[in-house]
């Protein structure tokens, strides 16, 4: 368990309730989730506010944007790196770390012909679940 109030006071953000809640919530739900999935799970939070405090930790890179191609901006925390798999048929999304792409980032530079650093990526994976096959 996080502790949101560190992570508020390390980032010299104000501490709210709204910002301490998404927080915690983040971190207790362990997925991607989006403005509405967070207004939802807070019991009607006013998605405004949900909004503008995702924009203020995006800034400050607690949370980041992950494209789950299900039409909708989802965020999760950064505190560890790690990439996912989604089920295009039902939409289940499952985390995994193992990440080889400091191995090929030279070999991606060395081909480059604009490019001198990669600083960060993501990477997501879209494939059916076994739930999914068996139907
Ligand atoms: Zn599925
Ligand atoms: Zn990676």
């Amino acid at each position: 368990m996080l502790n949101a109030i560190n992570i508020l006071k390390d980032h010299k953000l104000k501490v709210t309730p709204a910002r301490i809640h998404i927080l915690e919530l983040f971190s207790e739900h362990c997925k991607p989730m989006n403005v509405e999935d967070i207004a939802k799970k807070l019991h009607g939070a006013d998605v405004v506010t949900v909004y503008r405090t995702l924009q203020t930790f995006e800034k400050l890179k607690i949370v980041q944007q992950v494209d789950l191609r299900k039409g909708s901006v989802f965020y999760e925390l950064t505190d560890h790196h790690h990439h996912h798999i989604v089920c295009t048929d039902c939409g289940k999304v499952e985390e995994f770390e193992l990440c080889v792409v400091p191995e090929i980032e030279k070999s991606i530079l060395k081909k480059s012909k604009s490019f001198k650093h990669i600083s960060e990526h993501s990477l997501e994976l879209f494939g059916v679940c076994k739930a999914c096959v068996k139907q």
